[in-house]
């Protein structure tokens, strides 16, 4: 079975957050039974790109109605990366440092033209293949329209009986755009033009609900809240509920290996305890904080729906009342969330650590010698940092929804995976700390719970199976 998986992310090649890693492990797991999964992302002016060979393996011309778009498709040619890895270069759309915004975190302003050459690339690209793919499947509303362009644009009728499925990673962000710009679809089918909107704007998230074969989020809680409170689709998530379902996601376990992982100083061995004191060590010099503390920390951009701006409240009124925690903040967003952490640091320099960047290699080093991570997510599609966190032995304390409600069990009589609160308040944060520093002071239970979620499994053998079923499904084969 042939499956192409369509992204503007995919680790390690572009990272900005989950959909890059699901992206970039789900394939791995599916191509271990039947099916044969090539990924497509636009080609970025990125460092990994540079090192790799990449060989041209088609090019075309996309006919906008004002401008002619050249673009070449590449194919990787390293064997070692799990499954067929294809970028499509643009020039003068995707030859940029970022994802999304330039390396000051401004917002390309020409988005909705850079994804719609991406989409409308892409479909050209796959409608000369003389045996045509059997799913394709499409990841958030950057990849929204191709759904609508393979049903009702001219240009792809022999794309029409294609399945589709589309993944929704983060609703939040729906790529819409005013009808003013219309002219950069190819002609289609006018009666259908209902399809594509939404609030009256051309809303490819809402679109891609609309008609995509199946939909899925990234876990089933996630796709309960869809239901209720969804930025204006609620509605539309409720009349396409048979079509859709939540499939938690999983972790790449080769990539997220506390045995195997070059980042850290200390890689797991025989001794757990061992491990995290050793990797817990090397933070607290590295950041200069103080020893014999709980070691609380948190990774993710610093948006609205991931809580963090709740964040420097919470732990400066936190060190007014206790000294027993320090913290590590890693993370970049909202410039106001970002400075107050800085200030916090200011403050507290023997107390919170605030690392104001993205780095890979230091994530690795905090999941692993931290002893708690904190998630205060108003909203949360799946999360992952909470899978990595337990994988190298830190309890997550977690708000409880989405993606955390399905994958942390509250702690309670020496069982369970993590703190659970319910609402994302100052007040909940702050308990919910007290309750991480007890439980660090109890030292059995605290190792019982930490030796019991190190053996926590969250690779992705089993959602990879339900993708199978739904693909399977939707192609009728067993
Ligand atoms: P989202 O995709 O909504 O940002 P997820 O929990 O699904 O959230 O995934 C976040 C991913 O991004 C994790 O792999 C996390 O470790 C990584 N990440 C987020 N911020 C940073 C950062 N500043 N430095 C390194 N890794 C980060």
């Amino acid at each position: 079975m042939n499956i192409f998986f369509i992204s503007a992310e995919c680790y390690p090649m572009a990272k900005v957050g989950g959909l890059a890693d699901v992206v970039g492990a789900l394939p791995k797991y599916l191509n271990k039974y039947d099916a044969n999964v090539s990924v497509v992302i636009p080609k970025y002016d990125m460092p990994w790109f540079e090192e790799k060979n990449m060989a041209i393996v088609y090019q075309d011309t996309i006919h906008f109605a004002f401008e002619e778009v050249h673009f070449k498709v590449l194919q990787c040619l390293s064997k070692d990366i799990g499954y067929t890895f294809y970028a499509i270069d643009i020039p003068g759309k995707f030859d940029r440092r970022g994802v999304y915004a330039d390396e000051n975190g401004h917002f390309f302003e020409d988005e909705t033209e850079r994804l719609i050459s991406f989409q409308r690339a892409f479909l050209q690209w796959i409608n000369h293949f003389g045996q045509k793919p059997d799913i394709i499947h499409c990841h958030d509303h950057h990849t929204g329209l191709i759904p609508f362009m393979m049903q009702y644009a001219y240009e792809f009728e022999g794309l029409k009986n294609i399945p589709t499925v589309f993944s929704i990673h983060n609703e939040r962000y729906q790529g819409a755009f005013s009808w003013d710009k219309r002219y950069l679809l190819p002609d289609y089918d006018d009666e259908k033009g209902g399809l594509l909107d939404w609030g009256e704007m051309i809303n490819p998230l809402a679109s891609a609900v609309k008609c995509s074969w199946k939909l899925n989020t990234v876990s089933p809680s996630y796709m309960k809240e869809l239901q209720e409170q969804s930025f204006g689709l609620e509605w539309l998530f409720q009349h396409e509920k048979e079509k859709s379902q939540g499939i938690l996601n999983g972790i790449d376990t080769k990539v997220w290996d506390p045995k195997n992982d070059d980042f850290l100083i200390t890689k797991l061995v025989k001794s757990p305890s061992l491990f995290k004191s050793k990797n817990k060590m090397h933070l607290i010099k590295k950041y200069g904080l103080k020893r014999g503390k709980a070691l609380i920390s948190y990774i993710g951009r610093f948006a609205y729906e991931k809580g963090a701006d709740l964040l420097p409240n919470a732990i400066q009124d936190y060190l007014n009342k206790s000294e027993d925690a320090v913290f590590i903040i890693l993370g970049t967003g909202d410039p106001e969330v970002e400075k107050a952490f800085k200030n916090l640091n200011k403050k507290y320099p023997r107390q919170v650590a605030a690392l104001v960047t993205y780095n890979e290699k230091v994530s690795h080093e905090i999941y692993a010698g931290s002893d708690f991570l904190i998630m205060p997510s108003r909203v949360e599609p799946c999360g992952l940092n909470q899978m990595y966190a337990m994988r190298y032995g830190t309890i997550p304390i977690v708000r409880d929804i989405g993606g955390l409600k399905d994958s942390v069990t509250a702690i309670k009589d020496k069982k369970g995976t993590g703190i659970k609160f319910k609402e994302a308040t100052n007040e909940d944060i702050l308990k919910a700390l007290d309750t991480a520093v007890m439980l660090y002071l109890e030292k059995n239970t605290f190792e019982k719970i930490r030796l019991d979620i190190f053996k926590q499994d969250f690779s992705w053998e089993q959602s990879a199976q339900k993708y199978l079923n739904i693909y399977h499904e939707l192609t009728q084969q067993d």
